[in-house]
């Protein structure tokens, strides 16, 4: 116990010496911009200003970069470029598939199947949909958040026109067989739109062995910066405009071009390889974190399945304890996780992720996600053990 104790203490020390007073274990909320992506975004902030539509060298400097980027993009996802459309973010992008399709196909079909566990921007969007007439059907999970792709195929009808699954949940890690449920879909002449933001970089993204017709990503969760995301939509699948006004994103997209954000996205897309590359060394970590949680609280509930699961995420219900309580004692001590998606975490509203796999009220509010990065390292994931178990023998004198 003392010995744990000098540990703490000893590397809380450490960390404020080193200046490293974070170990960040909420990387599926965001990610760090690298070094490389800084580096290409502060020299096309100072070189290349140019408005990409402009038709005078500079302006056609600026619009290489982000065809370069574009490129970039589908390379890293097996798409063509011309299936690519940069948007704000991946919430712009969910938006835009569920809101032109379902202008275009109502009233002739009316029918969305989707999944209780989509991150806000859809189900959101879902929701606000149904008040248009769109209807909306979600299919039941598992425990671990799986959709069986079985269960999606019963609820297809005449009526049905998309299928929206989310390739790997952020808040649980779970990944799903979206390639099982395309091909289902292929089979009824359905589209699918699949949000791949936190599989892109953890896992190997190929939309075409997935065989979508829709896929959205966002930059700064592949250590690329905020405000920018992407649309893939195969060539052969309709998409309208989604913001009226100028030519840019082939006049679907409107508005001028954040280049310099656009180059970084398409530095991180190069770089992705090495993201993927981590990811034998952050399973290894997670385990490691899992294991010994356990050991220093034997009651504790592991709400991500051990397979088809991301490699960084781990979900944990520790009983008794207030998931909020816990994330303060551990942002005290310089360690940040989340008790949900970044998105809700200021709702004080139990996750619908955590409902939809069976949690109770209470079980969701003592759930915290860890989400390890490229950069966690053996010593984080040893200092945040050592915190949670002096934190865990303190509360149970
Ligand atoms: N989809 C998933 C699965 C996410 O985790 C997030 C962000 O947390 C989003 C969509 C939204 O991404 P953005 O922040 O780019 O709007």
């Amino acid at each position: 116990m003392i010995l744990n104790m000098r540990v703490t203490y000893f590397e809380k020390i450490k960390r404020l010496l080193c200046f490293k007073c974070q170990v960040y274990l909420d990387n599926n909320a965001t990610t760090c911009i690298s070094r490389p992506v800084r580096k290409t975004m502060n020299r096309v902030l100072k070189h290349y200003w140019g408005n990409p539509s402009s038709a005078y060298h500079m302006g056609k400097m600026s619009s290489q970069i982000i065809e370069k980027a574009r490129q970039q993009l589908a390379d890293a996802i097996h798409a063509h470029s011309h299936e690519i459309y940069f948007t704000g973010c991946a919430t712009e992008s969910n938006n835009a598939v569920l809101k032109t399709l379902s202008n275009y196909f109502y009233p002739k079909k009316k029918k969305i199947i989707s999944t209780p566990v989509e991150h806000p921007s859809i189900i959101n969007t879902l929701e606000f949909l149904k008040t248009q007439g769109i209807i909306v059907q979600y299919c039941p999970v598992d425990k671990y958040g799986r959709v069986s792709p079985m269960d999606i195929a019963k609820l297809i009808d005449e009526d049905t026109f998309l299928i929206c699954c989310i390739l790997a949940n952020n808040e649980i890690g779970t990944v799903n067989n979206v390639k099982e449920i395309a091909k289902i879909a292929k089979a009824h002449n359905v589209l699918v739109l699949s949000d791949c933001v936190q599989a892109f970089g953890k896992i190997p993204v190929n939309v075409k062995e997935l065989n979508v017709d829709y896929a959205s990503f966002s930059a700064h969760k592949l250590y690329g910066p905020k405000g920018i995301g992407a649309l893939y939509a195969k060539i052969s699948s309709p998409l309208e405009p989604f913001i009226h006004g100028g030519h840019q994103e082939e006049g679907m997209r409107a508005g001028t071009e954040a280049v310099h954000n656009i180059a970084g996205f398409g530095t991180a897309c190069r770089d992705v390889n090495k993201h993927l590359s981590h990811a034998e060394k952050i399973r290894d970590l997670k385990e490691q974190l899992t294991r010994q949680l356990k050991e220093s609280k034997s009651d504790i509930i592991i709400n991500s399945p051990e397979t088809d699961c991301l490699p960084n995420t781990i979900s944990v219900t520790f009983p008794n304890i207030n998931s909020g309580e816990l994330m303060m004692m551990l942002d005290y001590h310089g360690i940040a996780v989340s008790s949900g998606s970044a998105c809700s975490s200021h709702i004080n509203k139990p996750s619908h992720v955590l409902k939809a796999i069976g949690l109770s009220d209470q079980s969701a509010r003592e759930t915290i996600r860890i989400s390890l990065g490229s950069d966690t390292s053996a010593s984080d994931i040893q200092y945040t053990i050592k915190v949670m178990e002096n934190y865990f023998k303190r509360e149970s004198i």
